[in-house]
C-alpha cells in the first residue's frame, strides 16, 4: 500500500533526504541511528507523556465550536493547541528533542528562530532541564520581535543576532548549522518544524503526533467514531499540520486541507505560498519546494504572520501536495485577519495570526451538514494584538 510516511532512506516521494556538509554527516547519522530507538523506548515515553501532562497541560481540549459550526454548516471542532504552556504547539517538539539530547549525552543546545516563538519554546525547556541554550536570530528579527528576545534572555538563553544576508530566519539557520559544524560532539541542534535534513522532519512529526493521537480519542468519545471528514491546519514549515494529520495520513476517508500564507496575494511577489509558487531545490538540508529566483537564489518570503514566512516547506507536505493527498489553499493577510476577528467575535478565542490562516480556509470550502471537521488552532493571539489593532485601524 502507498504510504505518505517517511521511507527507509528518509524521503517522502521525491522530497526530503539529508543534504548536509561533510563535517555534519556523522552528527546526522548518529541522530538517524538513535532517534527511533530513544523516542519509542518505554522510559522516554513515560517522561515525555508526564511532562506533556503536568508541564504543558495536555491533553489539549477538542472544542465543539457551535456558533462557527452554524456559520459554516458542518460540525466543527477546534483542537486547542493555543492553551498549551507558552501558547502554541511548538513546546511539544522542544520537550521531546531536549529529552533526546539528554539521552544522547549532549551538553549544549542550539536553535534558530525567526519570529522568536521556537526560540522561546527552546529556551523554556533548556531552563527546565538546566542546559546551556544558544539561539541564533537575524538582527532584523531581533529588532522586530523584541518581547520574545527579552523572554529568551529571562529564561537564561544567549541570543546571538545574525548580521549576514537579509538578517532573517534563513541567515539565522545558516549560522546555527555553522555552529553545529564547529561543535559536532557536544551540541544538539533543536529544529523547530518538520524541516531540515532527515531525520528531523520525521522526528518532529512523531513528537507532534500527540495532537492526532488525542483527536482520535476525543472524537471517539464525542462522536462515536475516531476519524473526521476533514482536518484543517496552517503550514509554515509544517509541524502543527504534521501533528494534526499524523495518525490519519494514510486514511483516505479523511480529507486534508493545508493553509499556507498567501501574503498580499500569490501574484504580487509578496507571499510565502511555497507549495503553489516554489520550485524544487535544497533548503536547510532537505530537497523540497523553495521560493527562489531564476538563478536558484532563495527569495525572501513575505507574510503578515512571522511564523509562516519560511521560504521552504516540509518535505511531508510537499509530497502530500504533489500526490494530491492534500488540498493546499493560499490564504492572504486580509483573509486571515478577518477570520481571526470572526473567531474572536463568535467563540471568544483570539487565535495566533498563523492559526488565523487555517480559519481563513473555512470560507473557501463547501461542507455537508453532517461533516465532522477538525481545525487546529496552533497558538494564541496575545503576541499578535498590535498587528490585529493596526490592521483594524486601516479598515
Ligand atoms: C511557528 C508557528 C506556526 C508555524 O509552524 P509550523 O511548523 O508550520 O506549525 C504556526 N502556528 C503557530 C502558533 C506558530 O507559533
Amino acid at each position: 500500500m502507498k504510504s505518505f510516511l517517511v521511507d527507509q532512506d528518509g524521503y517522502y516521494g521525491e522530497f526530503g533526504g539529508a543534504y548536509v556538509p561533510e563535517i555534519l554527516h556523522k552528527c546526522v547519522e548518529e541522530l538517524t541511528n538513535k532517534y527511533l530507538e530513544v523516542i519509542e523506548s518505554k522510559e522516554f515515553k513515560k517522561e515525555f507523556d508526564q511532562l506533556l501532562r503536568d508541564y504543558v497541560g495536555r491533553p489539549s481540549p477538542l472544542y465543539p465550536a457551535k456558533r462557527l459550526s452554524e456559520k459554516y454548516g458542518c460540525k466543527l471542532y477546534l483542537k486547542r493547541e493555543d492553551l498549551n504552556h507558552t501558547g502554541a504547539h511548538k513546546i511539544n517538539n522542544t520537550i521531546g528533542q531536549i529529552l533526546l539530547a539528554r539521552r544522547m549525552g549532549k551538553k549544549r543546545i542550539i536553535a534558530e528562530t525567526g519570529a522568536g516563538q521556537h526560540g522561546v519554546a527552546t529556551a523554556t525547556v533548556c531552563a527546565l532541564m538546566n542546559m546551556e541554550c544558544i539561539v541564533y536570530m537575524g538582527k532584523t528579527d531581533v529588532e522586530r520581535q523584541h518581547i520574545n528576545v527579552e523572554k529568551m534572555k529571562m529564561l537564561g538563553a544567549t541570543v546571538i543576532p545574525v548580521t549576514s544576508g537579509n538578517m532573517t530566519l534563513k541567515d539565522a539557520t545558516n549560522e546555527a548549522i555553522r555552529d553545529w559544524c564547529c561543535h559536532p560532539a557536544d551540541t544538539y541542534y533543536i529544529i523547530g518544524s518538520t524541516v531540515g535534513p532527515h531525520p528531523y522532519p520525521d522526528m518532529v512529526a512523531r513528537l507532534q503526533s500527540v495532537i492526532s493521537e488525542e483527536i482520535k480519542k476525543q472524537l471517539q468519545e464525542k462522536e462515536g467514531r475516531d476519524y473526521p471528514d476533514y482536518l484543517i491546519a496552517c503550514v509554515g514549515g509544517g509541524s502543527n499540520a504534521a501533528g494534526t494529520i499524523y495518525h490519519y495520513i494514510n486514511d483516505e476517508r479523511v480529507g486534508i486541507i493545508l493553509a499556507e500564507a498567501g501574503g498580499k496575494g500569490i501574484e504580487t511577489g509578496m507571499t510565502a505560498a511555497t507549495i503553489q509558487l516554489g520550485k524544487m531545490g535544497i533548503i536547510h538540508g532537505a530537497r523540497t519546494y523553495v521560493i527562489q529566483n531564476e538563478d536558484g537564489q532563495i527569495e525572501e518570503p513575505y507574510s503578515i504572520s512571522a511564523g509562516l514566512d519560511y521560504p521552504g516547506i516540509g518535505p511531508i507536505h510537499a509530497n502530500l501536495a504533489a500526490q494530491s493527498r492534500a488540498n493546499v489553499l493560499a490564504i492572504n493577510d486580509d483573509e486571515a485577519i478577518e477570520a481571526a476577528y470572526e473567531l474572536t467575535k463568535l467563540e471568544g478565542i483570539i487565535p495566533a495570526l498563523e492559526s488565523a490562516h487555517a480559519l481563513g480556509a473555512l470560507k473557501k470550502l463547501k461542507f455537508k451538514a453532517e461533516d465532522i471537521v477538525v481545525l487546529t488552532v496552533s497558538g494564541r493571539g496575545d503576541k499578535d494584538i498590535e498587528t490585529y489593532l493596526s490592521f483594524n485601524e486601516q479598515l
